[in-house]
């Protein structure tokens, strides 16, 4: 059995699974992610999981920057000192393979053992909410990097002069698109006091119009952050996930215009297709257990 964990900024979602990819027993399960210790904290729960199930080894989903080889170079929002050689350490301590590797890989990764994927297939998965981060199939294989930088999907700038990102630089997508600046976008138009896009996607069903300036906006401004990424790999689909895709209908189809009208496939064949992933919320941890496999 394959025990897969997904650690994100305030949860941390576990599970043992079956060489089928099911959950056992009452799992997944989740807490808070802790506030200090957190590799301690892991080790023991790993342990503690270990005495009921034989794993035969582990996978860790890690919103974090994570070398090739599990080293985890950048965490902005973990208890962890960086740079980190969790994989070592955690496989020396637990005699078992454990495996890590950056949460928006492992959404890459889950996609890619879904039904209907083809075996060579390149596509990228963009996952949508407070951050926007996501992973390249390339060919069939997980890009991946010795440093973990790679696929900042969010991090692509649209306008050097656009708002200031998390990241200290102006105009990157996730400075357009990521939660809290959509949230704002919607409560400064419609003075409002709104916390979520959640909120907002409610909204739509009663065809408020400050729902679906947001839901059209985020498309628009997503669209063209995929027309650039089109015009890198050439991807046959891109797969949506998290808060901000669940902006329904107006968001998927100012998504759709947005990059067939703006990637250079376009001229010649067809553009790519823009799919939403369902059950999205377990998908960076059935990645994991994809990763330990
Ligand atoms: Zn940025």
């Amino acid at each position: 059995m394959i025990m897969a964990m997904d650690i994100g900024g305030t949860k941390i979602k576990y599970g043992v699974l079956n060489p089928s990819g099911q959950f056992v027993s009452s799992f997944p399960r989740m807490f808070s992610t802790p506030e200090t210790n957190l590799v301690p904290e892991l080790n023991s729960l790993i342990l503690e999981i270990q005495k009921d199930f034989p794993l035969k080894a582990v996978g860790i989903s890690i919103a974090a920057n994570v070398g090739r080889d599990g080293t985890v170079f950048h965490a902005t929002n973990l208890p962890i000192s960086t740079p980190i050689e969790l994989g070592r350490i955690l496989t020396e301590n637990l005699g078992i393979p454990v495996k890590i590797e950056n949460d928006g890989n492992c959404a890459a990764l889950a996609v890619s053992k879904s039904p209907g994927i083809p075996e060579n297939d390149t596509f990228v998965v963009l996952t949508l909410g407070t951050g926007v981060g996501g992973g390249i199939i390339y060919n069939g294989e997980l890009m991946d990097s010795d440093t973990g930088a790679v696929a900042e999907l969010g991090h692509i700038s649209l306008d050097p002069e656009g708002p200031l990102c998390g990241c200290g630089k102006q105009g990157c997508l996730e400075a357009f698109i990521g939660e809290s600046a959509l949230v704002e976008r919607y409560n400064r138009k419609a003075s409002r006091q709104l916390h979520s896009t959640l909120e907002i996607s409610r909204l739509l069903e009663t065809e408020d119009e400050g729902a679906l300036d947001v839901a059209r906006f985020a498309g628009e401004t997503l669209g063209r952050g995929m027309a650039i990424i089109s015009d890198i790999i050439a991807p046959r689909s891109f797969y949506v996930a998290g808060g901000v895709a669940g902006l329904g209908v107006p968001f998927l189809t100012a998504t759709r215009e947005s990059l067939s009208r703006q990637c250079f496939l376009r001229l010649f064949t067809r553009t790519p297709s823009v799919e939403l992933v369902k059950d999205a919320h377990l998908l960076s941890l059935k990645g994991a257990w994809v990763l330990a496999s």
